[in-house]
């Protein structure tokens, strides 16, 4: 019996300030750099724009319905447990990830060395394959607040899976 899936697609974004004395923490890993994201949890922008499309692929909402950034127990959450959460609301669902594409737009610092640990990092948080997640990072060509490096933004787009019960 040939095995039958439904599919969703889902997008989330995310932008958080650059602030001096802050760990700067995306994709899931910490990056050297003299400034952090400054946000109610880590800041992890790039996981938060996943978590986003993670959550709107699934028809659930979105992260600050989940994680309400009122709330004192996210506070400085470490976003890695925000996303296994988010997983894991999505298993009850039985959505699994098929794929995820991640753009990380900063000026500063150079992330391409540090894409290939992002992207073991969420795949294994996801428990998928490596190949399954792809990270690209942008600058934004000197424009803006992430051009002035007084920010950093993501883009996330994922699409998930689900077996349809046979009859
Ligand atoms: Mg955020």
């Amino acid at each position: 019996m040939d095995l039958q899936y439904e599919y969703r697609t889902g997008i989330g974004t995310d932008i958080h300030r650059l602030v001096p004395d802050r760990p700067l923490k995306l994709g899931g890993i910490e990056i050297p750099f003299d400034r952090g994201l400054l946000g109610h949890s880590d800041g992890d922008a790039a996981l938060h724009a996943l978590m986003d499309a993670l959550l709107g692929a699934a028809g659930l909402g979105d992260i600050g319905m989940m994680y309400p950034d009122t709330a004192p127990q996210w506070k400085d959450a470490d976003s890695r447990a925000l996303l296994l959460g988010v997983k894991e609301r999505l298993e009850k669902d039985r959505w699994e990830p098929v794929n995820i594409d991640l753009i990380v737009h900063a000026e500063e610092p150079k992330l391409g060395p540090f894409k290939g640990q992002m992207r073991r990092c969420i795949a294994g948080l996801l428990d998928i394959d490596f190949a399954c997640v792809n990270v690209k990072a942008k600058t934004n060509e000197g424009l803006g607040e992430i051009g002035r490096g007084e920010a950093i933004a993501a883009t996330a787009a994922v699409l998930l899976r689900r077996r349809i019960r046979s009859l």
